[in-house]
């Protein structure tokens, strides 16, 4: 959904979308379901809008240590400046902290895109470690099961194990 600055008033105007998709790359996420977004536009000025509300969705990711998919809710509160830029400045212009706590994004064109707002947060949102949980046992390295569903009879090193030492020790004695 595309707002163009000149529809934005500077009271103000609350959008409320339930049945949002936006394209996603599936190496980064999966949607489990639609993106919820609800924010209020303010227009300050000519060239800036205030955005303030909130993202919510249920993604799919990947484990990086199991490779298995396990969902992921997302509820992002936002409070963000949007601000039009002419495209030759856009590099040179030193950032306005005035705004305190507030992000400034510069766009090029005076329209709002409230699916490249979802997306953006969704993307902010992911956490560093992708894990379905800390004590995921992993896959595998020898036939790639997955150990959190069962073992398997492969012989891995454990750290600590006894068995390292008697195998440290078969090999010096080569
Ligand atoms: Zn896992
Ligand atoms: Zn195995």
């Amino acid at each position: 959904m595309k707002i163009p600055f000149s529809e934005i008033s500077s009271t103000g105007a609350r959008y409320t979308l339930n049945n949002l998709t936006v394209p996603c790359d599936k190496r980064d996420f999966e949607l489990q379901g639609p993106i919820e977004l609800s924010c209020s536009l303010q227009r300050k000025g000519k060239d800036r809008v205030v955005l303030q509300g909130m993202v919510q969705a249920i993604l799919l990711l990947r484990c990086s240590r199991c490779l298995a998919g396990f969902p992921f809710q997302v509820h992002a509160n936002m409070q963000l400046i949007y601000e039009l830029v002419d495209a030759e400045h856009c590099h040179l212009k030193e950032v306005d902290l005035s705004a305190g706590e507030l992000d400034v994004i510069e766009l090029l064109e005076p329209v709002l895109d409230l699916e490249d707002v979802a997306r953006q947060q969704l993307y902010m949102a992911l956490p560093v470690r992708q894990i379905c949980s800390e004590q995921c046992l992993g896959i595998c390295p020898e036939c790639g099961n997955n150990l959190n569903d069962s073992t398997c009879d492969c012989k891995r090193d454990k750290k600590n194990s006894p068995f390292d030492v008697l195998a440290a020790l078969k090999n010096k004695e080569k």
